[in-house]
């Protein structure tokens, strides 16, 4: 059966339309879980078939809800493939009512519209249905709805392999066009600056005092005439770098004591990326050693940084690469290759060994309030993924 009739767009927008009303915000995606498994079993999925895992356990109370997972075995032999998408929605959706206009959902109000990510969960459980209802052959399959991508990617970092029963390759939606099939993502690390000086009177004695805010305030300049602010670009290889949000101090007539600074940097070269970081915690430590006291004493930093998720670019003659090159080809699109620079639920899956590529369903302008679906390109992205399901690979 050809995925045009397998497909009915009138079927796929159906599941779309109830998808995108309900809310989810990133730790409350229940009632998205409880929609999502009601429709896989309307659609002939064993429940048997589908469970949550313990992620919302292991992160902590701000979770209130699991990965959902489903796992088929194939009609066939071969390795197994994943299909994610998560369920989270960010606040600006929150109260957000979908209207149809024309060839377009948007929201009736001055809100997101939950395109991000609801196309990815209804283009899934579309093409699941499908797969189901006209018997196709395919391999083992999972289906994965993560929790919390929007706050950090949560759910895909917690995720365990063998609960998606150790998946070969890997097909995330989370995008727009869905002939752009994204192979690569940039990689980010985070950073805080604690930097200690010594409080002092400021109008008596500033001498005595050590001031955290002068060692900040030297520690980014410091970085910035280095060049590490902002856009970086040294030959072929390039980044962006931070300083987001600084507090500290109590009073105007007090040396600081106390300062923190927290940033990030991102690069789509892992050894960039650290030479980056690497910059900003020599700044802060240079910056915090040229401050000092009438007594010789100088400011302190203890710089300490998080690694948000591993950059990561899978070669093209990857074979989930060419699996999503020929789905796109048998639906009549015409694919290109991209790397982006923002973060995926990708990262984490490839850094757990589950190469992921990730496509589109038809949202556009995430998190602004211009935020629509572009129906056309949803039905497009559903028959695509029905394609990946059962293309022999
Ligand atoms: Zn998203």
């Amino acid at each position: 059966m050809r995925a045009t009739d397998a497909i009915q767009g009138t079927r796929a927008i159906e599941h779309l339309m109830a998808l995108l009303r309900i809310e989810g915000l990133s730790g409350d995606e229940r009632a998205v879980s409880d929609e999502v498994r009601r429709r896989l079993v309307a659609a002939g999925c064993p429940r048997s078939a589908i469970r949550e895992d313990d992620a919302a356990r292991r992160l902590g109370e701000k979770f209130h809800c699991g990965n959902l997972i489903v796992r088929w075995p194939g009609t066939r032999s071969g390795p197994r493939r994943l299909f994610l998408g998560h369920m989270d929605t960010v606040p600006l959706c929150r109260g957000a009512v979908p209207v149809r206009r024309g060839n377009r959902v948007v929201a009736r109000g001055a809100t997101a519209v939950r395109a991000d990510n609801r196309t990815a969960v209804a283009a899934i459980v579309t093409a699941a249905e499908a797969l189901m209802r006209c018997d196709a052959d395919h391999p083992p399959i999972t289906l994965l709805f993560t929790i919390a991508e929007e706050i950090g990617l949560y759910g895909a970092k917690a995720v365990r392999p063998q609960d998606l029963g150790r998946p070969a390759m890997g097909f995330n939606l989370d995008s727009g066009d869905p002939s752009k099939i994204i192979i690569g993502a940039i990689g980010a690390s985070r950073w805080t600056a604690m930097v200690r000086g010594r409080s002092s009177h400021a109008g008596m004695h500033p001498e005595r005092g050590v001031s955290a805010m002068l060692a900040a305030a030297r520690a980014i300049e410091r970085a910035a005439s280095g060049g590490w602010f902002g856009r970086i670009e040294q030959g072929s290889r390039c980044g962006t770098a931070n300083a987001g949000m600084i507090c500290g101090g109590e009073a105007t007539n007090q040396v600081t004591d106390r300062v923190e600074v927290r940033g990030e940097c991102r690069s789509h070269s892992r050894a960039f990326l650290r030479r980056i970081v690497a910059a900003w915690r020599r700044a802060f430590e240079q910056a915090a050693a040229s401050v000092r006291n009438v007594h010789g004493e100088r400011a302190s930093v203890v710089f300490q940084e998080t690694s948000d998720y591993r950059a990561f670019r899978l070669p093209a003659g990857h074979p989930a690469v060419r699996l999503a090159m020929r789905a796109a080809k048998m639906v009549g699109m015409s694919p290109v290759a991209e790397v982006v620079n923002g973060g995926l639920d990708a990262n984490p899956l490839v850094e757990k060994g589950i190469p992921t590529v990730t496509l589109g369903a038809g949202q556009h302008n995430a998190h602004s309030v211009d935020e629509y679906v572009d129906l056309d390109e949803y039905v497009a992205g559903c028959r695509l993924l029905f394609e990946l399901m059962r293309a022999v690979g």
